[in-house]
């Protein structure tokens, strides 16, 4: 079932993608070579706690999720766990956050590159991924349907030759990190639920510079792809508005 949510809801949803936008802003401030993903995860932790948030990754899942933030580097395309190797000049680091403020969700991923891109084609990765959002996030208007999104998404990825993830996909996201419908990142438009105001949805591309296939950690969580391309993944918040998308992760 899909949440509809009513006006004080989402000046909650408002509110929390306010502070968790605001604590990406510190992101680049502290990120650097050398430090670890386990540093950087800390420094988010605080953040989030200053900021009087709820991180909503922390302990979910089986086994639990150990960590604020799912930080995956390079090849890794989603759900990396924090660990102890530094990043190297080059790294290409998504950072992916879903946290709640007074009950309500709001979940955000940004690519960062550490020092100078590896590669033309790397820039270009991150780039497409963007873009594969905003087009995304163009088609939340009342009267669409989910696969409206999708299908934007796809075709801005594969225009560049980048190839979509299909094992993860974005969702509704409310109270709950992870709500009704499931919002694929490929397929044809004009296919599932229809689109109606007060629906909050959490979009968020995950592409690769080569094959879309993933191979999984013996963690059961650190998603790779399974050729060894980079990946990239950005997300944002957006609830459904009479006026259009509204982006909740975005200052
Ligand atoms: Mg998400």
């Amino acid at each position: 079932m899909i949440v509809r949510k009513n006006n004080h809801a989402l000046s909650l949803m408002r509110e929390a993608g306010k502070r968790l936008a605001k604590v990406f802003e510190k992101i680049p401030l502290v990120i650097k070579t050398g430090m670890t993903s386990k540093e950087l995860d800390a420094f988010l932790e605080c953040f989030l706690k200053e900021s009087g948030m709820h991180a909503e990754c922390k302990g979910y899942g089986v086994p639990p999720f150990p960590a604020v933030s799912c930080i995956s580097v390079n090849d890794v395309i989603v759900h990396g766990i924090p660990n102890s190797i530094p990043f190297k000049e080059g790294d290409l680091v998504t950072v992916d956050i879903c946290a709640s403020y007074n009950g309500y969700c709001a979940d955000m991923a940004r690519t960062y590159f550490i020092g100078k891109p590896s590669s033309d084609k790397a820039i270009e990765l991150v780039k497409a991924a963007y873009n594969a959002l905003d087009a995304g996030i163009a088609m939340v208007l009342i009267g669409n349907r989910i696969s409206d999104i999708s299908s934007a998404i796809q075709t801005v990825v594969e225009s560049h030759g980048f190839g979509v993830v299909r094992d993860f996909a974005g969702h509704g996201i409310g109270k709950k990190m992870h709500e009704d419908p499931e919002i694929l990142n490929y397929g044809n438009k004009g296919k599932g639920p229809v689109i109606e105001e007060g629906m909050a949805f959490a979009i968020e591309p995950m592409i690769t510079l080569g094959d879309y296939k993933v191979r999984m950690d013996a963690d059961k969580w650190t998603a790779r792809t399974a050729d060894g391309s980079l990946a990239a993944h950005v997300e944002d918040t957006v609830i459904v508005t009479s006026d259009g998308p509204e982006i909740t992760t975005r200052l």
